[in-house]
């Protein structure tokens, strides 16, 4: 089956090509003649994901799918959230531009060691360095948008350690594997785990039985 996938982000496409396999074909947004950034307004992940698909199938009508995710860090308050791309660049950081990976780290942790040395002085304990990756799909067919959520569970790291996957991968510790970063696993391992192996596995299986759909 044939898709466009509303995404530039290219660790993003590799991985949902990994994860759906053959009897898929994933091109890009751009591969499909749509090279300005799609926009993304939306206050949740599922609103974001919506806006994307739906951009691509009012241009194209064509079978197309998005996928908008993030970090949420409890003790953050749930940031950097649906801003995880642009994290380091909204607050004035005219020199860091979206998606720019390794600022963006840069200041989650710097945030996280400013609390705990808050809660140092303060007496208190350290904050707890919980955190979950969240992935909305959309998938559009036929002009209906329909949704499939992923999520995974684990630890912000106190620093980078690995060079696989992309954005916070070298920070993010899964539960499934306490020991390593997601930028330490394996690529297939990543994706049997990932908020993004499942939502997109989800997909999949709606498409199997849904062969109307296709
Ligand atoms: P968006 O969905 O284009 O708004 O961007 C999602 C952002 O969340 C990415 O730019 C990454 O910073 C982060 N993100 C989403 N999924 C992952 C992942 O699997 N690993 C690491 N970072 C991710």
């Amino acid at each position: 089956m044939k898709l466009i996938f509303a995404t530039g982000n290219k660790g993003k496409l590799r991985e949902a090509r990994e994860i759906l396999g053959e009897g898929y074909e994933l091109i890009s947004s751009a591969e499909a003649g749509i090279t300005e950034d799609i926009p993304e307004t939306g206050s949740s992940f599922r609103e974001n994901s919506l806006q994307k698909a739906k951009y691509i199938w009012d241009r194209c009508h064509t079978a197309c799918l998005s996928d908008d995710s993030g970090l949420e860090v409890d003790a953050l308050g749930g940031a950097p959230g649906i801003y995880s791309a642009r994290y380091a660049s909204m607050d004035g950081n005219e020199g860091s531009a979206s998606h720019d990976f390794d600022r963006n780290i840069d200041k989650l942790l710097h945030e996280l060691n400013a609390l705990e040395l808050k809660a140092l002085i303060e007496g208190r304990p350290a904050p707890e360095r919980t955190a979950r990756f969240r992935c909305t799909v959309t998938l559009m067919t036929d002009g209906e948008p329909r949704f499939f959520d992923g999520k995974i569970e684990g630890k912000i790291a106190y620093e980078r350690s690995g060079c696989g996957g992309f954005g916070y991968d070298p920070v993010f510790i899964p539960d499934a594997c306490p020991d390593r970063t997601l930028a330490e696993v394996a690529e297939d391992l990543k994706n049997s785990m990932s908020h993004r192996g499942e939502a997109l596995r989800k997909m999949a299986a709606w498409l199997e039985a849904h062969p109307e759909g296709q």
